[in-house]
């Protein structure tokens, strides 16, 4: 066993990192309700002395307004953190489950242990809530954890290398830096549970590693998230909630609405919406808004700009600029089928519009795409919602608007199929850290002959109405 006792953590090796964490672990550490309780105190402290060194890097890596690094980054993990500290007692209680006659006298529960040293991985795109919300459910679970936030959020990553320590327990969590080759050997080292957040691209390389080691995984993927818009839609409010979950950190958002499918009896209202829209959020020139973000890379402009081409008619936005990573909020019309961004997730603010006749074919090109990570839907007709609901499959649902639902604590956020598997936020956090032991408890005092062998004719004739 490496001693790292007297060791700084900054000069440790990935692999010492991990033993150390594990040592941790196995000491228990990290079992006591009140030490969790500390650790997410601590966390929550971090978050709120450094909101300022926070919302500049954000405004580093993505140009992050300061109202979205706060919502999205700061206040949503915060608020994490509180509906957690305020219900773990409740969760890590013993769950009472019932005895059948066959193992009474007895009692049976479930109990919460701990899955043990988990790793973090994270993209750019909130590139601290999305390490820092993971980190809440196994801090809470009582997990210790290696954090990999983004290479291509170089600021952000830094402060979390840099100033988590000073808060967190370095026996409890550490991070790591770096790109393909450090998350590579960091994917073939041992650990419990390994929480990836990305494009399913990596998430297959992950998957391929962790089952080296039978190792579980949380795959939190994207995709192509559509919005339906329905006649009976009150059409400017779908288009504000529209634009603005589109135009959030600049379309570069898991869940944004990827592209809209609408009736062709509200086409052209609900496009002049739209524009109507992207005017008053960011006036004439949104490039001049202190509101619209940046693209987070050249790489990733480069990709948006090649998404236009061939991609049909614009009808608002279009212009960019590489060397700001500028890229307007853009609405495109009469999109080929043949077109790249019928298939690639798009992930920046260009909103394709496709019109169809009716709910079946809307419903119909739903199901075409792989399971999405969300799905919205704009609609005031009752029969409209039940069936899309009934007859499609995501993720998640929002009714009447985007990307509010990941707000909601009671609700799990996660994908299915090719979006992702495993969930998490506020109890669903925890629940994933945690691994569910089944425990049956008998008594001494009563053990018949019944279900020992020899199994003579009269114990099978029991043993046969027991079971
Ligand atoms: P990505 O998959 O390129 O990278 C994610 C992480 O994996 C990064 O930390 C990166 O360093 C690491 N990585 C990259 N290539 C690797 C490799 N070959 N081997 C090992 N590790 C590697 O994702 P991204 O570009 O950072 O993020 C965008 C994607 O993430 C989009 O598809 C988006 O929809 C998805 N996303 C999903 C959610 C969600 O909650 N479901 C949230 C945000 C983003």
């Amino acid at each position: 066993m490496i001693d790292v006792a007297t060791t700084k953590p900054e000069i440790l090796a990935p692999g010492q990192r991990v033993v150390r964490l594990r040592n941790a672990f196995d000491s228990g550490l990290t079992r006591g309700l009140g030490a969790r309780q500390r650790q997410l105190l601590e966390l929550d402290r971090f978050l709120g002395e450094c909101e300022t060194e926070i919302t500049q890097a954000l405004h580093a890596d993505l140009g992050r307004p300061a109202f979205e690094a706060y919502a999205s980054e700061i206040a949503f993990t915060r608020s994490e953190i509180a509906f957690t500290r305020k219900h773990l007692a409740r969760w890590t209680r013993p769950e009472r489950v019932r005895t059948p006659l066959l193992a009474q006298p007895g009692r049976s529960f479930v109990m919460r242990e701990p899955r043990g040293v988990a790793l973090i991985i994270g993209p750019w795109n909130y590139p601290l809530q999305l390490v820092l919300s993971p980190l809440v459910g196994a801090i809470a679970a009582g997990c210790c954890a290696i954090l990999k936030p983004s290479e291509l959020a170089p600021a952000t990553s830094e402060l979390l290398s840099s100033r988590l320590g000073d808060y967190l327990d370095p026996d409890w969590v550490q991070i790591v830096e770096g790109g393909v080759p450090e998350t590579t050997a960091l994917l073939a080292l041992p650990f419990d549970h390994i929480f990836f957040t990305g494009g399913a691209t990596v998430g297959r390389v992950v998957m391929e590693a962790a089952a080296k080691r039978l190792t579980p995984v949380t795959l939190e993927l994207g995709g192509k998230s559509p919005c339906l818009v329905d006649r009976s839609a009150d059409l400017r409010v779908a288009a504000r909630r529209i634009i603005w979950g589109k135009t959030y950190n600049a379309g570069q958002t898991c869940v944004a609405p990827d592209h809209v499918i609408v009736h062709e009896a509200v086409l052209e209202p609900l496009i002049d919406q739209l524009k109507a829209t992207i005017q008053q959020f960011f006036g004439p020139d949104p490039r001049a808004s202190a509101d619209y973000g940046r693209i987070v890379s050249t790489r990733h402009h480069r990709r948006l700009v090649g998404l236009l081409a061939g991609a049909g008619e614009i009808v608002i936005g279009g212009d960019h600029d590489e060397a700001s990573r500028y890229f307007a909020p853009t609405i495109l019309r009469d999109v080929p089928k043949s077109a790249t961004i019928q298939d690639e997730e798009i992930f920046g603010p260009i909103l394709p519009i496709i019109a169809v006749p009716d709910l079946d074919q809307a419903i119909a090109l739903v199901n075409r795409q792989p399971r999405p990570l969300a799905l919205y839907l704009f609609a005031n007709d009752a029969a409209v919602e039940t069936a899309v609901l009934e007859r499609t499959s995501a993720g998640g649902v929002l009714v009447n608007h985007t990307l509010l639902h990941l707000a909601v604590p009671g609700l799990p956020f996660g994908g299915v199929g090719a979006s992702g598997f495993g969930a998490y936020h506020g109890r669903a956090s925890f629940e994933t850290f945690s691994h569910r032991k089944s425990v049956l408890k008998k008594p001494t005092w009563f053990d018949p002959d019944a279900f020992y062998p020899p199994y003579t004719a009269a114990k099978t004739r029991i043993g046969r109405w027991l079971i």
